[in-house]
């Protein structure tokens, strides 16, 4: 069985999409990203009295979309349906198999391995077993954040209060007291916190009481892979489909982020995860990190690169946000004590959420999203 099928087979029948709620205090997000839209779309459709204290100008958390680079809308952050998509029905609370996004099968046509010495063409029989393994595919005219934002964000824009970060969370008392950067507070009766690992990891939330060893030993231990994003615009495309290249740690790919979209774009995506990823993180000015990577496929493809480059690009460095630090977990790599410590409530007040905390361990936006609706259904049936 493939990794999709057995993901699917993991997806919850019922979520809180398919029940009802009827709770009477107050409840506090904290983050705007998939997870902590989600669970708002769950208090909003039970008109429960809620906000959400998001750090940024802006929600979406790790999804990001550009229309300016080319002729179609890219995704910065988040990209692939790692899963069957029938995943996007159970997020949508849709019944059946028929999927109404229009989507393109990542069934690539050509792949290269790239040792630092010399490109290997990927032969078709292997492609084909990757995507037979791992079936993903891509919007074909949209991204994950256009997909986030109508179906999640859009009945629950009102409610964020962006520019507010959250600094400290106290569950001393009966009432949850939240502050933000300059010192505003907010009263609920439970919060739920969705902000990144790396977000828990930086401490930058001080929680009163404090953590408990456990919890903290946890968010230590999980792992969230450095990480970033760099579009690319030529005036032709000369490259593969996707080029892979030798890691020590996490991945390091150069893939056409135009492939199988209706375009005449030339955009070629560069993703770099994990500890390899620092070197590229590290060059202090945008044309430097630029350059390396046009010299690199250069290399590869004796001198077209640089021919080829519109001067044009858009890079993300997701690990050195604030509010995010990093790229993305995955929870069947990590041990299941921590992921239980990391999940659990404090006093029945704070619950958590985010992408780690998906109990049914699909992968990125899907999993995020499901442990909002898992992680809310808890928060309001809590005694
Ligand atoms: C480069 C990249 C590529 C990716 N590719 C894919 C992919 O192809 N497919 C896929 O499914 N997933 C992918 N992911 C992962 C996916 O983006 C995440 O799984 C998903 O965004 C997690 O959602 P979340 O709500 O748990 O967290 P986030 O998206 O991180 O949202 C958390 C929110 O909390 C806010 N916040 C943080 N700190 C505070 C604070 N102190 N106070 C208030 N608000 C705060 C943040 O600003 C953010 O809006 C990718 C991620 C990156 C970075």
């Amino acid at each position: 069985m493939n990794w999709a099928a057995r993901a699917v087979e993991k997806l919850p029948e019922v979520t809180a999409l398919d029940k009802s709620y009827e709770y009477s205090g107050k409840v506090v997000i904290v983050g705007a990203g998939p997870s902590g839209l989600a669970a708002a779309k769950i208090l909003e459709r039970n008109q429960i009295d809620y906000l959400i204290l998001e750090a940024t100008d802006r929600f979406g958390g790790r999804l990001k979309k550009d229309t300016t680079l080319a002729d179609f809308p890219i995704d910065l952050g988040a990209e692939w349906i790692h899963s069957d998509p029938i995943v996007l029905n159970k997020i949508k609370g849709v019944a059946g198999n028929t999927i109404e996004e229009d989507l393109v099968p990542y069934h690539l046509k050509s792949g290269a391995k790239w040792d630092g010495v010399k490109i290997k063409e990927v032969s078709k029989a292997e492609l084909d077993f990757r995507y037979r393994f791992l079936p993903e595919s891509k919007f074909k005219s949209s991204t994950w954040y256009d997909f986030v934002e109508e179906n999640l964000a859009k009945s629950v824009k009102s409610k964020i209060h962006f520019n507010s970060a959250v600094t400290s969370i106290d569950y001393s008392e009966d009432e949850v007291i939240v502050k933000t950067v300059g010192g505003k507070a907010y009263e609920a009766d439970r919060v739920l916190v969705t902000v990144s690992v790396g977000v828990l990891k930086s401490k930058s939330i001080e929680f009163t009481p404090a953590l408990d060893g456990k919890k903290k030993k946890a968010i230590a231990a999980i792992h969230f892979r450095p990480g970033l994003k760099v579009a690319l615009k030529f005036s032709d495309t000369f490259y593969h489909n996707a080029i892979e290249c030798a890691s020590n740690s996490g991945e390091r790919v150069y893939y056409d982020i135009a492939f199988g979209k209706e375009s005449e774009s030339h955009v070629l995506g560069f993703l770099c995860t994990g500890e390899e990823s620092r070197r590229y993180i590290e060059y202090s000015s945008d044309e430097a990190l630029v350059q390396v990577l046009l010299e690199e496929l250069d290399q590869m493809y004796t001198g077209r690169a640089t021919r080829l480059f519109t001067g044009e690009y858009r890079i993300e460095r997701w690990s050195e946000y604030e509010y995010t630090r990093g790229t993305w977990t995955q929870a069947f790599e990590e041990n299941p004590n921590h992921l239980r410590h990391l999940n659990r409530p404090l006093n029945n007040k704070v619950f958590f959420a985010g992408e780690i905390n998906d109990p049914y361990r699909q992968m990125g936006v899907p999993g995020a999203i499901l442990s909002g609706y898992h992680s809310i259904d808890r928060l309001l049936s809590a005694p």
